[in-house]
C-alpha cells in the first residue's frame, strides 16, 4: 500500500495530489488491465481542489460542464488517450479537451478498468443499481500471496526490527500499515565454537526474554523484508519462520452474479433493467423467452462478452452486460436449444450501465473529503456530470420485410 498524501483540512481544499491519491487507494493503478491507460492526465498536484466532477467520458461537452460549473477535478471512466499520441494540439477533439482542462485549472484523472473489478467498483455498482444482494465476482481475482513472518528478537531490539520489516513491506493490510502482534517468552541457545553471539558466551545455555514478532508481507515483497530483518537484528543468526498463506477468496474480479429479491419474468426483469439506467437514446436488447423465470443474474459493467463462457456455466438466468456482438450471442443462445439452463442475454447500452458507478463514487469521495463536516472540514463539492455520453442519439426497432 504507497504512502498516501494526507487530505488536510483545510479552508483551500485537499491538494489534487490528495484526491487522486486517495482514488487510486481505492483503485490501485496496478490494477487496470495490460492495455490501459489510467491515472491523471493533467492536472497540478498541489493545486487546491474544492469542485470534483465525476463522469463517464471525456468528451468536449464534459469538459466544458467542467469549465462551466468551476471544477477543479474531472475524474472520468474511460481514458481519453488511450493510444499513444505525439501531440495535443487543439486541432483535434482530444487535444481540444486537454487544451479547455488545462487552461481553466482543470485537472483530468482517469480510473478504468482499475475501477472496474473491486469491491465498490462498476461491475459492484450496476449489480447494485439491479437490486441484486449476495454478490460475488463472475470470475474472482486471485488474492495477493502472502507471507507470514515470525521473528524472535531481544525485547531493546523490537522497535528496531519492527520499523524495520514494516519499512520494507511487511504489515500493511488493507488500508492499515505497521500491523504486528507482539509476544514475549523465553528464548534458549548454545553459541558453538566459531560463533560471535552478541548475547552469552560460546559453549554455554542460555535463555533469555524474547519477543515473538509476527506479521505479514507481499510475497514479492520476501527478499527486501528479509534483508531489512538481517541488517536490523542483534543476532548473529536471527531466529525467524517465514510462512506461504493459504489463498483465500478475493472479493475483486470480473463481473458480478446476485439475486434478485423475488423471482421476475425475463421480460419484467427488462423493464426493471431500463428503469434503472439513466435514460439516453440507446435500447435494451435480449435474447431469450420473456416469460422465463430470472433470480440469478450476472452482470459485467462495460464490454462483457469474455465473460460469456463463465457465465454459461456459472448457474445463472441471464447476463447483463453491454456491446454484445452478433457472433458471440448467436453462438451462446445455440446452447439453449441442448442446455435449457444456459442464461438468458441482455445487452443495455456501455454509458448507462457504467453510470452505475458515478454516484456511488460520489457518495464515498464527499465521505472522504468532507469528514465530519465540522468547523475544520474540507468544503469539496463531488458532482455526477450532467451530460449522457451515449453516442447514440436515436433507435428505431427493424420493421422491414422478414420471415
Ligand atoms: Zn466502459
Amino acid at each position: 500500500m504507497p504512502d498516501l498524501p494526507a487530505i488536510t483540512p483545510a479552508v483551500d481544499g485537499p491538494s489534487l495530489g490528495a484526491v487522486t491519491g486517495l482514488l487510486d487507494s481505492w483503485y490501485p493503478p496496478g490494477w487496470a488491465d495490460s492495455f490501459d491507460a489510467v491515472g491523471t492526465v493533467c492536472g497540478d498536484p498541489s493545486a487546491p481542489v474544492r469542485r470534483v466532477l465525476l463522469a463517464v467520458d471525456p468528451v468536449r461537452a464534459v469538459a466544458e460542464e467542467a469549465l462551466e460549473w468551476g471544477a477543479d477535478l474531472l475524474v472520468v471512466h474511460h481514458p481519453l488517450l488511450l493510444r499513444a499520441v505525439h501531440g495535443v494540439a487543439a486541432t483535434t477533439p482530444k487535444g481540444r479537451v486537454v487544451h479547455d482542462l488545462v487552461r481553466g485549472g482543470v485537472g483530468l484523472h482517469v480510473c478504468h478498468t482499475n475501477a472496474d473489478s473491486p469491491p465498490s467498483g462498476v461491475s459492484e455498482s450496476l449489480a447494485l443499481a439491479l437490486g441484486l444482494t449476495d454478490q460475488r465476482p463472475i470470475a474472482p481475482e486471485p488474492v495477493e500471496a502472502m507471507d507470514k513472518l515470525v521473528v524472535f528478537v531481544p525485547p531493546e531490539s523490537l522497535d528496531a526490527v519492527s520499523d524495520a520489516v514494516t519499512g520494507a513491506g511487511a504489515g500493511a493490510v488493507g488500508g492499515y500499515d505497521r500491523c504486528t502482534f507482539v509476544s514475549t517468552g523465553i528464548g534458549s541457545f548454545r553459541p558453538l565454537s566459531g560463533a560471535a553471539p552478541a548475547v552469552g558466551a560460546v559453549g554455554r545455555l542460555e535463555r533469555s526474554p524474547e519477543a515473538r514478532l509476527e506479521t505479514v508481507l507481499p510475497r514479492d515483497r520476501r527478499p527486501a523484508v528479509l534483508e531489512a530483518l538481517r541488517a536490523a537484528h542483534p543476532y548473529e543468526q536471527p531466529a525467524f519462520d517465514l510462512l506461504e498463506l493459504a489463498a483465500v477468496p478475493s472479493a475483486r474480479g470480473h463481473g458480478r452474479i446476485g439475486r434478485l429479491a423475488r423471482p421476475l419474468t425475463l421480460g419484467d426483469f427488462a423493464r426493471q433493467v431500463v428503469s434503472a439506467l439513466p435514460s439516453t437514446a440507446s435500447a435494451l436488447r435480449m435474447a431469450g423467452d420473456p416469460l422465463r423465470r430470472v433470480e440469478w443474474v450476472a452482470v459485467c459493467g462495460g464490454a462483457g462478452d469474455f465473460l460469456l463462457e463463465q457465465v454459461r456455466g456459472a448457474g445463472v438466468d441471464v447476463y447483463v452486460t453491454s456491446d454484445l456482438r452478433h457472433h458471440p450471442v448467436s453462438e451462446f443462445v445455440e446452447h439453449a436449444g441442448a442446455d435449457p439452463a444456459t442464461p438468458a442475454v441482455i445487452d443495455v447500452p456501455h454509458m448507462a450501465a457504467e453510470w452505475t458507478w458515478l454516484p456511488r463514487l460520489a457518495d464515498r469521495l464527499t465521505t472522504a473529503l468532507t469528514g465530519d463536516r465540522s468547523a475544520t472540514a474540507t468544503t469539496v463539492e463531488v458532482r455526477v456530470s450532467t451530460v449522457l455520453t451515449d453516442p447514440w442519439t436515436g433507435h428505431l426497432a427493424m420493421s422491414g420485410p422478414g420471415a
